[in-house]
C-alpha cells in the first residue's frame, strides 16, 4: 500500500510531496525532488504521540531534523502496530530520558537544599528584626513551657542580676538576655529567639551549688550570642515551607508545630561545641570555677544513660514538648567528650563566689 505523505529534509525549508510504500521492515519513499529514500522502522520516532485524525509527524535516527508527515489513517495505524516505540508517549529511551532529569533535578533541589539548611539560616538570623525576634521568642517560649506557671520573685530577679553581672565580668560583650523559670518537672534549660533564656524548677532543684547553674547559663548566653535559636527557627520556617510546599497547602502554622519539627532538629554539635565553647572562655574570664558545669554535665550523662530512650522518661507516657526540645539534653553524642574539654580554672586563680547564700536561698525557691 503506497500512501501521499510530506517529506521536510531538515536541511531546506521546502516540503515536497512523496510517495510512502511499507516494505518488510523499511519505509520507503520517494518524490518529484526526492530521491528514494529507506528508513529503518526500528529507527522512527513520533515527533508527537499520534493522535486519530491527526497528520503523523516523524524522523528517523539516520536523517536528524527530517520530517515525514503522513495522513492516512490505516497507515499510521499499521506502522504503529508494528512500533510499540510510535505509540508515542513514553518509549523506554524516553521514559529513560525524563527519569534521568527528574533524579537530576532531585539531586540539585537536594544539595541546595542542604545548602540553604546548612549556611543560610545562620546568615539569615543576622538581619532578623528584633521585633521578630521578640515575637517569635515569646511563642516558642509559650509552646514549650505549655501552661507552667512562671516563678517569679524580687529575690530571684537579684540572683540572675548577680549571675549576670558575674559573668559580664569576663566578657564586656554579652548579648541582652532575660531569664525566667517556670514551674515544669523536668530538668532543663533553653535559649529562645530574642535573647529569652528559660529555666526549669526542675533543674534548679537538681542544681547543687550556683556555679552549676551559672555554667548553664553561659551556655545558655553562648547560644544567645551566637543566634542559634534564630538560625534554628528559619530553618523549621523554611522547613515548614516546604512541607507544606510538598504536601501541597497547608495553612503555615508551624509556630504551633515547633516542638515537633524542634525534636528533627535539635541544635547541631558544632552549635553545642560553641555555646560550650563560649560558656568556658567567659567563665575562665570571670574567674568562675568551670567544674560546676563540669558536674552538671555529669549529672546530664548519668540521667541520659539512666533512660531507656532520650525522648522518654520514665515518668512521662507522652513526652512533652520541652523534653523534645532537648538542650541541656541534647548533649548526646558527645557529653563524655564535652566533659573532658572542661578543664579547672588555672591554680593562681582564686574561684570567684558567684552567689551569696541568701541569693542562692532566694533562686532555689523561686518556684516555692
Ligand atoms: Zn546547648
Amino acid at each position: 500500500m503506497a500512501v501521499a505523505a510530506t517529506f521536510f529534509d531538515g536541511e531546506t525549508a521546502h516540503d515536497r510531496p512523496v510517495t510512502v510504500e511499507r516494505i518488510s521492515n523499511e519505509l520507503q519513499f520517494s518524490g518529484e525532488n526526492t530521491p528514494l529514500t529507506r528508513w529503518s522502522i526500528a529507527g522512527l520516532h513520533p515527533i508527537d504521540p499520534p493522535s486519530p485524525g491527526q497528520p503523523f509527524r516523524l524522523t528517523h535516527d539516520s536523517q536528524k531534523g527530517s520530517r515525514l508527515i503522513l495522513r492516512d489513517d490505516a497507515f499510521i495505524n499499521d506502522l504503529i502496530a508494528s512500533n510499540r516505540a510510535l505509540r508515542g508517549g513514553y518509549s523506554f529511551r524516553h521514559l529513560g530520558q525524563v527519569l534521568g532529569w527528574t533524579v537530576g533535578g532531585l539531586a540539585v533541589a537536594v544539595a541546595l537544599g542542604w545548602f540553604a539548611m546548612s549556611f543560610l539560616p545562620q546568615q539569615l538570623a543576622h538581619l532578623l528584626p528584633d521585633s521578630w525576634r521578640n515575637r517569635v521568642g515569646e511563642q516558642v517560649i509559650s509552646s514549650l513551657v505549655e501552661k507552667a506557671r512562671k516563678c517569679e520573685t524580687s529575690a530571684a530577679t537579684g540572683a540572675w542580676s548577680a549571675m549576670i553581672a558575674k559573668l559580664a565580668e569576663g566578657n564586656s560583650s554579652l548579648p541582652p538576655i532575660s531569664v525566667s523559670v517556670y514551674d515544669v518537672p523536668i530538668m532543663n534549660a533553653f535559649a529562645a529567639p530574642g535573647g529569652r533564656i528559660v529555666f526549669t524548677k526542675e533543674l534548679l532543684r537538681q542544681a547543687e551549688t550556683p556555679d552549676e547553674v551559672v555554667g548553664v547559663l553561659a551556655h545558655e548566653i553562648g547560644h544567645v550570642a551566637h543566634l542559634h535559636p534564630e538560625a534554628q527557627m528559619v530553618r523549621l520556617a523554611g522547613l515548614q515551607i516546604l512541607i507544606s510546599a510538598i504536601s501541597n497547602g497547608g495553612s503555615g502554622e508551624w509556630a504551633g508545630n515547633i516542638a515537633a519539627l524542634a525534636a528533627i532538629f535539635r541544635y547541631s554539635r558544632d552549635a553545642e561545641r560553641e555555646a560550650d565553647e563560649y560558656a568556658r572562655s567567659t567563665m575562665a574570664a570571670a574567674s568562675i570555677d568551670p567544674m560546676g558545669l563540669k558536674h552538671f554535665f555529669e549529672k546530664v550523662l548519668k540521667l541520659e544513660k539512666g533512660k531507656p530512650d532520650s525522648t522518654q522518661t520514665p515518668s512521662a507516657t507522652k513526652p512533652t514538648a520541652l523534653e523534645k526540645i532537648g538542650d541541656v539534653f541534647s548533649t548526646h553524642p558527645g557529653t563524655e567528650q564535652r566533659i573532658k574539654d572542661i578543664q579547672p580554672l588555672p591554680t593562681d586563680h582564686v574561684p570567684a563566689k558567684v552567689l551569696s547564700e541568701e541569693q542562692w536561698k532566694a533562686l532555689k525557691a523561686v518556684c516555692g
